[in-house]
This record gives C-alpha cells, sequence and structure tokens, in this order.
C-alpha cells in the first residue's frame, strides 16, 4: 500500500462527505443540490470557503455558525469522518481501480440513505431509482456480471415485496415501506443476488438486535417502527467489503 495515495484519498473521501451532507439535507426538502451554495439554516449566511472544510471547519468554528452563533449539527463532520474512512478502507481491500470506484459509489449512495431513512423514515427514488440502473450498468463490465446483478434486482426487490405483503395480508398494516424494496433491488444491482441476500440477513439480525433492545427500553411498546433502511445500508456496507 502507498501511503501517500491513501492518505489522499482518504481527504478526499472526507470532502466528498461534505458532499454528501448536502444531500442528507436537501434530498428531503426536494431542494436543488447545486444552487444555493452553502449557508447557515438558521440565519441564512453564507458558509465562508474556509470554514467549508471538511472536519476542520467544525473543529474551528467550534460547532458554531460563524455569523449568529447557532449550533451546527455534529452529524456533518460524523459524515464526513464516516465517509473518509470508508474510502481508505475501499483503497485497502480492492486493488482494481474501477471495483474500487464502482463501491465507493455504493457506499455514498448507502450513507446517503442511513442517515436520511433515520431522520425521516424515507428512502428517496432519486436515489434508489437511479442506483438500481446504474448498479446494473456498471455490471456489464465489472463483478458481479450482468447476470448475477439482475437476478439480485428481481430477487432483491421481489423478495422484500412478497414479505411486505406478506405482513399486509396477515397483520393489516404497512410493514414494509416500498421504499425498502427499491433499496434492496439497488443493493441487488450493485453487489450480485448472493452479497445482496448476505445483506438482508446482516441487516435482518441488526436489525431484530436493536429492536428487541428497544422493546425490552420501551416495556414491550411494539409500535415503534424502526427505518430497515438504516440497517440495510450498514449490512450493504458491510457485504460490499466482500470482494465478489
Ligand atoms: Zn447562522
Amino acid at each position: 500500500m502507498n501511503v501517500a495515495s491513501a492518505s489522499l484519498l482518504t481527504i478526499f473521501g472526507t470532502a466528498v462527505g461534505s458532499f454528501l451532507n448536502v444531500c442528507i439535507h436537501r434530498l428531503p426538502l426536494r431542494q436543488s443540490l447545486m444552487w444555493p451554495g452553502s449557508h447557515c439554516p438558521s440565519c441564512q449566511a453564507p458558509v465562508k470557503p474556509y470554514d467549508n472544510i471538511p472536519i476542520a471547519g467544525y473543529l474551528w468554528l467550534r460547532g458554531r455558525c460563524r455569523s449568529c452563533r447557532a449550533p451546527i449539527s455534529i452529524q456533518y463532520p460524523i459524515v464526513e469522518i464516516a465517509t473518509g474512512v470508508t474510502f481508505l478502507g475501499g483503497y485497502l481491500l480492492f486493488d482494481s481501480p474501477a471495483l474500487l470506484i464502482q463501491r465507493l459509489l455504493f457506499a455514498c449512495a448507502m450513507v446517503v440513505l442511513f442517515v436520511i431513512d433515520l431522520e425521516h423514515r424515507i428512502l428517496p427514488d432519486v436515489i434508489t431509482l437511479p442506483g438500481i440502473v446504474l448498479g446494473f450498468v456498471l455490471s456489464l463490465f465489472l463483478p458481479p456480471g450482468w447476470r448475477d446483478s439482475l437476478i439480485g434486482i428481481v430477487l432483491g426487490g421481489g423478495s422484500l415485496w412478497l414479505m411486505g405483503e406478506l405482513y399486509f395480508r396477515i397483520r393489516h398494516e404497512e410493514g414494509m415501506g416500498f421504499g425498502d424494496v427499491k433499496m434492496l433491488a439497488m443493493i441487488g444491482a450493485f453487489l450480485g443476488w448472493k452479497l445482496m441476500l448476505l445483506t438482508l440477513v446482516l441487516s435482518s439480525f441488526l436489525g431484530s438486535i436493536v429492536g428487541v433492545a428497544i422493546i425490552m427500553l420501551n416495556r414491550g411498546d411494539m409500535k415503534y417502527a424502526l427505518p430497515f433502511g438504516t440497517f440495510l445500508a450498514m449490512g450493504a456496507m458491510d457485504s460490499g467489503a466482500v470482494g465478489d
């Protein structure tokens, strides 16, 4: 491994994380990602370029807006650090630059879906639907190959849709959102059906551990809807670390 390129890619990752923060903040509000530039949500003051530096900006502003002193969410540096670490992890895991780019694009989408589902309980179509297409197109040249990708889309979307449908017939309430169905189809498109199934197993396992903990803490309140997309994103990030 080359320390210089690993460091550069990690720093680049934190800058990408900064852009992912913009996506996380603006996509649920259906705002443009390009315009206007970064500004304080409280006083609308534009963020100075030197305050917009990933992680460092948050540190020297001590987590507050330069103009109005309104607190800046800790989510901003956390997403920047997580994305930087993900880029470093990808660099260490993948020798093929093409596969590395494919997995990093996928990981960025998972980071955005993770936070948006956690905060808003939605998985925007503007990420999942183009994600299914992009994952399939890339699979024409890269692992898992177009056959595994196509099976991943159909099996991923289909299995979750069927589970949701069965749950609805039995319990007469919505158990699974259609967003989860499209997200798992996207995971199948990028990773292929085998790693998609691994993702489903990992995220169901994680989800049930957290679910049991919440039920115990809430003394048996089953109504607390868990954001399944958040668990799918975690499972997919682990599964995506497997080569092909
Ligand atoms: Zn402000």
